[in-house]
């Protein structure tokens, strides 16, 4: 899998995704809202 643009890394492990206005806020092991996004060990 690729490592996702428009993120960055946050606390406790999280990343922030800033590709649409959802701006997700998204804990290890789980997806944004659009269900695509995914932070895979502190990666997007
Ligand atoms: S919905 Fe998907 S693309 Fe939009 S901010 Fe959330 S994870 Fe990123």
């Amino acid at each position: 899998m690729m490592e996702a643009r428009l993120s960055r890394p946050s606390e406790g492990g999280c990343v922030d995704c800033y590709l649409c206005a959802f701006r997700c806020h998204i804990a290890e092991g789980k997806a944004g809202v659009c269900g695509v996004r995914e932070n895979d060990a502190g990666a997007l």
